[in-house]
């Protein structure tokens, strides 16, 4: 039985449609990485699981119930907001137990829980002040203790660690991802930022305009991106996407007369390469590209280059000198390009990869985006 399960969700705003059929289901205990640019419906897919919108068209399932009619407080879920939303009157103790007593949950098992939740959370020094005497990072976490303090299950994450500073944010990155895998909770987690949905989910669900645009364990999503978008979405900086032309002399990179003859090259196809997997080489296959500059970042080097009149980068290690303007060869290995459809932006199996379920050149209308994770 799936913890969440999502059968063609939409939700219209006036004007707009904020999430349009989204199917998913999700496996009990797995943490689930929502991902996506601003305004793509990342919000609003989790208040609809949470019951504070209502869904226009499709079902909601939890753990097998059918919650869709169903109000928030019947839903048996817990929420943490960017915001923590913790009552500023109450001290820490209260704000933790607030919805036990709400939920007329005797004294004794209250104690209890809050003994637990509090030591599980290192927050037993903190439990008589309010919230205005604590540090983000801590207010945090009373918004993450309040969340699990009932049992709930299934817990929603909006943008929990926008508010915290870096350092801070790896930590209570890690700190979320121990405790849900200790607890064996359902964890959905919206966020806009890659590092933290590669560096936590167990599976991402990257979203575009309202629709799901790939399903897929971070890995996967980075090496095998479904479309186009996924693959400029990921990565820093993002996979060079070189277009192709047909002319007299051949199929060559658009806007220079470089012959591309490699397995799975054609028209219309886009060739997508991790700035990663390009090296300077000093013949043999590649491309003749010009360098524009390089940036120096410690481990790294990135130099952006030009390619006729497309833009392209490769990370290269440790420190790499060129002057703007320098001619240089660029090659990589036979396995690192990954082919789009131009038109559609849907990936094209690749002869040297495997390919999953989830990644096909179907349009996207007819990819398949109900995974199952487990
Ligand atoms: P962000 O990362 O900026 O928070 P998001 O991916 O979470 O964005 P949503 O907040 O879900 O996006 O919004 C999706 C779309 O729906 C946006 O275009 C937004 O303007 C619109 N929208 C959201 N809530 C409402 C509302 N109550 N009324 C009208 N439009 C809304």
């Amino acid at each position: 039985m799936f913890a969440i399960r999502l059968d063609n969700v939409s939700k219209r705003y006036p004007g707009h449609v904020a999430t349009d059929g989204v199917s998913l289901d999700v496996a009990a205990g797995t943490f689930v990485v929502v991902l996506g640019p601003s305004g793509c419906g990342k919000t609003t897919l989790l208040r609809l699981i949470a019951g504070f919108e209502r869904a226009d068209a499709g079902r909601i399932a939890l753990h097998g119930d059918d919650v869709t009619d169903r109000p928030p407080g019947a839903r048996e879920i817990g929420m943490v907001f960017q915001s923590y939303a913790l009552f500023p009157h109450l001290d820490v103790a209260d704000n933790l137990t607030f919805g036990l007593q709400l939920r007329r949950v005797p004294r004794v098992e209250r104690a209890r829980r809050l003994a637990q939740t509090s030591r599980l959370l290192g927050l037993d020094q903190l439990l008589a002040r309010r919230p205005a005497q604590l540090s983000g990072g801590q207010q945090q976490r009373v918004a993450l203790g309040r969340a699990i303090i009932g049992g709930r299950r299934i817990i929603l994450m909006d943008e929990p660690l926008s508010n915290l500073d870096a350092r801070l944010r790896q930590d209570m990155r890690r700190e979320i991802k121990a405790l849900a895998s200790d607890l064996g909770i359902t964890v959905l987690y919206v966020t806009h930022d890659q590092a933290e949905a590669l560096a936590m989910g167990d599976v991402v669900v990257v979203m575009h305009q309202g629709r799901i645009e790939q399903v897929a364990p971070p890995a996967m999503l980075y090496e095998q991106p479904a479309s186009a978008f996924v693959a400029r979405f990921i990565g820093t900086p993002p996979m060079n996407l070189i277009e192709l032309a047909t002319t007299a002399g051949g199929l060559c990179v658009a806007g220079t007369g470089q012959r591309l003859d490699l397995p799975g090259a054609a028209p219309g196809r886009l060739l997508g390469l991790r700035p990663e997997r390009l090296r300077p080489v000093d013949q043999g296959p590649g491309l003749q590209v010009e360098v524009e500059s390089v940036e120096y970042q410690g481990a790294d080097s990135v130099i952006a280059c030009r390619l006729g009149g497309q833009a392209i980068a490769a990370r290269v290690p440790g420190r790499w000198t060129a002057r703007a303007g320098e001619p240089l060869r660029l090659g990589w290995s036979d396995d690192a390009p990954c082919w789009f459809d131009a038109a559609t932006g849907r990936r094209i199996a690749s002869p040297h990869r495997s390919q999953s379920p989830e990644l096909s050149s179907q349009p996207p209308e007819e990819q398949p985006c109900n995974v199952a994770i487990s």
